[in-house]
């Protein structure tokens, strides 16, 4: 983004912006499982989550997905990211770019493995981004030849 000339104007406009945000039709739908009336939010990755989705990207590394309740009263930072990235739309543009012909999403009452395996998937390995985009590790790699793909890669922190 370009730097904002009208930088003491910056917390009123993110928070009105984030306002619309909420608003917007496509979050109003979760972005992994189009659960209906999201309440959490991934501030970095700036996409609307379900309760249950929610639980998997707490489980995730917080440098993947730094997850918060709408509800709560959000910093700054936060509220220009998910401003930034636009809704789950345009993330989903991102990070579902290159998802596979016939692949199905899960669904709301999707079980906590298929949700958990497409969750890690998307964010974490990005196996749907744009492949110009993608920046996981040569261990991300390894771990796909041997087809272990979604399984944690030993010695991976957390
Ligand atoms: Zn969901």
């Amino acid at each position: 983004m370009e730097n904002n000339p009208l930088e003491l104007d910056r917390p009123v406009t993110s928070k009105r912006k984030f306002k619309e945000l909420l608003l917007q039709k496509d979050n109003q739908f979760c972005a992994d499982c189009n659960a209906a009336q999201p309440k959490w939010a991934s501030a970095n990755i700036g996409v609307f989550l379900c309760f249950k989705c929610y639980n998997v990207h707490r489980s995730l590394n917080t440098h993947v997905s730094r997850v918060l309740p709408l509800g709560d009263e959000w910093s700054d930072d936060d509220i220009d990211a998910m401003v930034e990235v636009g809704g789950n739309s345009s993330a989903n543009s991102i990070y579902e770019a290159y998802i596979p012909e016939g692949y199905a999403k899960p669904s709301p009452d999707a079980s906590q493995e298929e949700r958990t395996k497409f969750i890690r998937a998307k964010y974490e390995y990005q196996e749907f981004l744009k492949p110009s985009l993608r920046i996981v590790s040569s261990k991300y790699h390894q771990a796909r030849k041997n087809g272990r793909v979604y399984r944690k890669v030993a010695g991976e922190s957390d």
